[in-house]
């Protein structure tokens, strides 16, 4: 199955792809995650998009189309794929249906207030990932990581500037995607308020419906 989730930054599609592709036997595509682990390593990818990454902006479409595009020609997509953070332009929706059909586009639908209250109060450790929430999760001992002492900080593009230019980029360039899946009959919304496992299992029954 091909899968795009849809949705703004904060809706939970980072944590619904790691549980729904155990469950789907997919693998899990976030462009998010590939530009991360590119800055991380230091590659040349990683230094042409740094700056933009942390400042909250976008990479521009061509680069990104091409390394999508290389992802999904792999063997590894060949069975289907769940594709996170991609396309959130229209250009880029337009350049993915040039090579690839898509069997179901599932909108993340959240309030900006609850978008804001999940991204403003997310913080990591910085060295070992644990993610923790300011309010709703926080660590026993401020700024220190229950798991393994480490510093826990708030990601650069989680500031409250980069944040609210994340949302704007959202509305301005990627709502429109909405629109877009819908006029081709692929759109399928998604209530992202309940908690990750219920969501899990109304996105499950959800597909099993549309595939039966
Ligand atoms: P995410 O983890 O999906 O929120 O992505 C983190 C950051 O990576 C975004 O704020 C952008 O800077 C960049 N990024 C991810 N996917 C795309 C995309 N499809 N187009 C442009 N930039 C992207």
């Amino acid at each position: 199955m091909k899968l795009i989730f849809l949705g703004p930054p904060g809706a939970g599609k980072g944590t619904l792809s790691a549980l729904a592709k155990e469950r789907l036997g997919i693998p899990h595509i976030s462009t998010g995650d590939l530009f991360r682990a590119a800055i991380k390593q230091g590659t040349p990818l990683g230094r042409q998009v740094q700056e933009i990454v942390t400042s909250g902006g976008l990479v521009p479409d061509e680069l990104t189309t091409a390394i999508v595009r290389e992802k999904l020609e792999s063997p590894e997509a060949a069975a289907g794929f769940i594709l996170d953070g991609f396309p959130r332009t229209v250009p880029q929706a337009e350049a993915l249906e040039t090579f690839c059909r898509i069997d179901h586009v599932v909108s993340f639908e959240l309030g900006r207030e609850e978008l804001m209250n999940r991204l403003g109060g997310r913080m990591v450790c910085k060295n070992c990932g644990a993610v923790y929430h300011r309010f709703n999760r926080p660590p026993t001992v401020e700024g220190v990581c229950d798991l393994c002492g480490g510093q826990v900080v708030v990601r650069p593009d989680d500031e409250p500037a980069a944040v609210a230019r994340r949302l704007d980029l959202y509305q301005e360039q990627t709502a429109p995607l909405i629109a877009f899946y819908d006029q081709r009959g692929l759109l399928r919304r998604l209530d992202a308020a309940p908690a990750p496992e219920e969501v899990l299992e109304t996105l499950i029954r959800m597909l099993e419906h549309l595939e039966g």
